[in-house]
């Protein structure tokens, strides 16, 4: 058994995006109110509010976020926990700039480039073990599970998703490339989000209708012990876009990406609803998705999860903005 966490196992944080010009432009109005001291957000001139973990407004620097929500979570990886951090929203609301998904070491790093960095600097200050640390990437696009990290082609680079006799999950033929140094893993992080999938919605030109899934694998060896080791697996996830098709006006494939992907963020809801400790429901069904499936051994038990829940401050938002800070209460 590891020592024990520090941290729930699920906790949510919701981070407001600043407006962008797009919404400037069209006049909209910032309808979110924040009041730290009680972690919640309102919706201003209507008597809902919503309490998480951590709420964060639109002025939180990438730097202060990824301290108040995330820094405390890597030492639990080193004492052998799972751990699982998941960023949902609708299309445009800053899923992948809080990720840093899409790594750019010259503009405002996001969550992955920053624990990938504090990881490095926990093994190589610690001289008790040897760590063997490795990343893949992968991307789950209408229930199929591709290698980011492959140099097949897109057609041969499906893998599946297995569970082995102790019940961990496995992926059988996953790239999975060793690291020495956060520069090695950060040019994996790039080498593969440059094959991601993006569709072309209304909603946004960019609009990613796949989730993204970075994988960092710890395993420390005891210098003293080789027997005994402990692992640990990371999984940085970039949900796809939550808004429902309905809105996007999509017909035709991207209808039908539409529904898969809700069936994956669908599940994934009702899991962590019920790991966050619903009481109504008991049941955890891991199966009704590959995004369940795949996460199944990262996901409360014995990790820990974090969604962050992404939103427009924008009044023309409104809807998806209640939708996913509904989503993410179910979590709490
Ligand atoms: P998503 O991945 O959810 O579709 P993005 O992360 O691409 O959304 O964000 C949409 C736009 O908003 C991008 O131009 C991004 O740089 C900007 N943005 C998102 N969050 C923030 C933030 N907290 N501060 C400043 N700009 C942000
Ligand atoms: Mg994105």
């Amino acid at each position: 058994m590891p020592s024990e966490k520090d941290t729930d196992s699920v906790q949510v944080a919701v981070r407001i995006r600043p407006l962008i010009d797009s919404e400037i432009n069209r006049g909209c109005r910032d309808i979110l109110e924040v009041l730290p001291a009680l972690h919640q957000i309102r919706i201003k001139d209507s008597d809902r509010a919503f309490t998480f973990n951590h709420v964060c407004d639109s002025s939180m620097s990438q730097n202060t976020f990824y301290d108040v929500c995330v820094k405390h979570i890597i030492a639990n990886l080193f004492k052998g926990y799972n751990v699982t951090i998941l960023a949902y929203g609708q299309t445009g609301s800053g899923k992948t700039y809080s990720m840093g998904t899409a790594y750019d070491s010259s503009s405002d790093i996001g969550i992955i480039p920053r624990a990938v960095n504090d990881i490095f600097n926990y093994a190589n200050d610690n001289f008790a073990y040897d760590f063997h640390i490795s990343v893949s990437f992968m991307e789950l696009y209408q229930e199929m599970l591709y290698d980011l990290l492959t140099s097949k082609s897109r057609e041969q680079s499906v893998v599946e998703i297995r569970e082995d006799s102790k019940g961990s999950i496995i992926i059988p033929g996953l790239t999975t490339e060793t690291v020495t140094s956060s520069a090695q893993a950060l040019d994996m992080l790039l080498k593969g989000s440059k094959g991601r999938v993006t569709g072309s919605t209304n909603m946004n030109t960019q609009s990613s209708r796949s989730h993204a899934i970075f994988t960092i694998n710890i395993l420390m060896q005891q210098k003293s012990d080789s027997n005994m080791n402990k692992s640990a697996k990371f999984y940085l996830v970039d949900l796809a876009g939550s808004e429902r098709s309905k809105k996007t006006g999509a017909t035709g494939v991207a209808f039908r990406e539409g529904i898969n992907i809700n069936k994956g963020l669908l599940a994934l809801g009702n899991v962590i609803s019920v790991l966050g400790g619903d009481k109504q429901q008991s049941y955890v069904s891991f199966r009704d998705s590959n995004l369940t499936r795949l996460l199944k051994d990262s996901l409360g038990g014995n990790s820990i999860t974090l969604m962050i829940a992404c939103v427009s401050p924008a009044d023309y938002n409104l809807e998806e903005t209640v939708s996913t800070l509904r989503y993410a209460d179910r979590a709490r």
